[in-house]
């Protein structure tokens, strides 16, 4: 096992590994920027290493930075978390390159499946169902007109090299796709540095179902059941929720199935999510991989009883997966709710400022994780997420009433936050009943916001 190893990401996904390695036995050592000299992960590390400026593109995604603190430091390996680095193909070979374990999967991987157009072709080769659309990358607006001409309108233009929702754009008519192309490209160029993009079939009225899969060195791939999260705002995910309502045993059978075929054609190695949009006649496909840990793990992690983590760090050692397929069983039901400094009356726009006071809920069935602390300052420099609270209970009506109660105890003074919005929604009847999509929150924001003075409608038989 190592002994000691770099954190290369901040806020709570930073606080989360060194909880993992601490109960491991391993030696953490932070990384920082001079925005973020005060932070909780920075206090909670073995040690900590400033690696320059506020501006990310100076600081968490400055390889070199990153490398030679770990080297120095006499670090074995480095742990990316989510977003930064932990897609980054050449990130992952300098470290090899450095004698440092990239805990992921290799280069050779994240190039082919990091790459949203590259994994579609290899999917339609291992025979996972694909969203109808363009063979590869889309050189220009005539071509896209082309393409989206033969699969039919409305059509989505994505970033090859998407995240976070960015460089994606629906278009509903051939008079709309030049402008759109444009925009979508040059934001996939801002955000990326790659303006390559590519169409797919816009998927009407569908719900995000992921798959965690997590795979050793020694070949074996098991998944550990979905998440449904299908609550999104401007294409991000706020509410995440395992197991899905929308799947019967037989479906997520079939589904985890694809998602372990889909790791298993590319070699790969760690934990991983296969994404798929799932239609409302039970057709589900394949949409992207995300190469890494993903910001809702613990829903997973709290109904199968696994610390994904932890397992993500001893594979990387070379240890075997410590269960079988046989051994994952979903138990009870499990809810996450993102905290973002945001105000969902204004578009969600990002609202930092300084934390003049938080108090975290407990009790039974909760978890919290987050980064904040009283008197913390959030950095406009990045990402509004500010915590995210879990819960477990035996039914989803039961983890539902336990959110609501979360999330009445949760207090954070200083910003606005979607926690209002999010407490309403578990009110909503749709969201009871389970029968919602992606488009939720558009639908329906009006709605729940007006709640906000008048109070929720009163809770429906099923509950009382
Ligand atoms: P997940 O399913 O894990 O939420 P996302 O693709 O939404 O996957 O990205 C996870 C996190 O990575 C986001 O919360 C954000 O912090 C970061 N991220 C991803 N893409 C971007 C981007 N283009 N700009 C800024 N942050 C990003
Ligand atoms: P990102 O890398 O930004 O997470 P994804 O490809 O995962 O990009 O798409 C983000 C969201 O956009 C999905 O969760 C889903 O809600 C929606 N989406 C993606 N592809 C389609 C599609 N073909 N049809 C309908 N909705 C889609
Ligand atoms: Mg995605």
């Amino acid at each position: 096992m190592f002994k000691r190893i770099l954190i290369a990401n901040r806020g709570e996904i930073a606080v989360r590994i060194i909880r993992a390695c601490r109960e491991l036995g391993i030696e953490t050592v932070a990384v920082y920027s001079t925005a973020d000299a005060s932070a909780l992960h920075v206090q909670l590390a073995t040690k900590a290493v400033c690696i320059g400026p506020a501006k990310a593109a100076q600081s968490y995604l400055n390889q070199t930075a990153i490398l030679t603190a770990a080297v120095e430091s006499g670090c074995e390996a480095i742990h990316p978390g989510y977003g930064f680095l932990s897609e980054n193909y050449e990130f992952a070979d300098l470290c090899a390159q450095c004698g440092l374990k990239f805990i992921g999967p290799s280069g050779d991987v994240i190039r082919k499946m990091g790459n949203k157009t590259a994994a579609r072709e290899l999917m339609i080769k291992a025979g996972v169902p694909v969203v109808p659309g363009s063979d590869g990358v889309i050189e220009s607006a005539e071509e896209a007109l082309k393409v989206a001409e033969r699969i039919g309108y409305p059509v989505l233009l994505k970033a090859s090299a998407g995240g976070g929702g960015r460089g994606m754009r629906r278009v509903f008519s051939p008079e709309e796709l030049p402008a759109t192309f444009a925009s979508a490209q040059a934001e996939a160029v801002a955000c990326f540095g790659n303006g390559e993009m590519y169409l797919e079939k816009l998927v009407l009225s569908p719900r995000h179902i992921e798959f965690q899969i997590m795979a050793d060195q020694q070949g074996h791939v098991v998944h550990l059941g979905e998440r449904d999260c299908s609550i999104q705002r401007k294409n991000q995910k706020l509410m995440e929720e395992s197991p899905s309502k929308a799947l019967s045993p037989e479906l997520r059978q079939a589904m985890g199935r694809d998602a372990v075929k889909a790791a298993q054609s590319c070699g790969y190695e760690g934990a991983g999510t296969i994404e798929f949009v799932l239609d409302p006649d039970g057709n589900y496909y394949f949409i992207e991989m995300n190469t890494r840990i993903q910001v809702e793990h613990p829903v997973t992690e709290m109904v199968t009883g696994q610390d994904l983590v932890k397992e993500q760090i001893r594979v990387a050692a070379g240890l075997p997966l410590s269960f079988t397929q046989e051994d994952v069983k979903l138990n009870g039901h499990a809810i996450e709710v993102r905290i973002n400094a945001e105000d969902p009356a204004r578009n969600f726009a990002p609202m930092p400022g300084k934390t003049e006071f938080v108090h975290f809920p407990g009790g039974c069935g909760v978890r919290v994780d987050s980064a904040l602390y009283n008197g913390y300052e959030l950095s406009p420099f990045y990402d509004s997420m500010v915590a995210k609270l879990i819960v477990h209970a035996p039914t989803r009506l039961a983890a539902i009433r336990r959110m609501r109660r979360v999330l009445e105890e949760f207090i954070v003074e200083g910003y606005p936050t979607g926690a209002e919005l999010a407490h309403l929604i578990l009110y909503h009847p749709d969201y009871l009943k389970g029968d919602y999509n992606t488009s939720f929150i558009e639908n329906n924001l009006d709605e729940v916001l007006s709640w906000m003075e008048k109070g929720a409608p009163l809770a429906d038989e099923e509950e009382r």
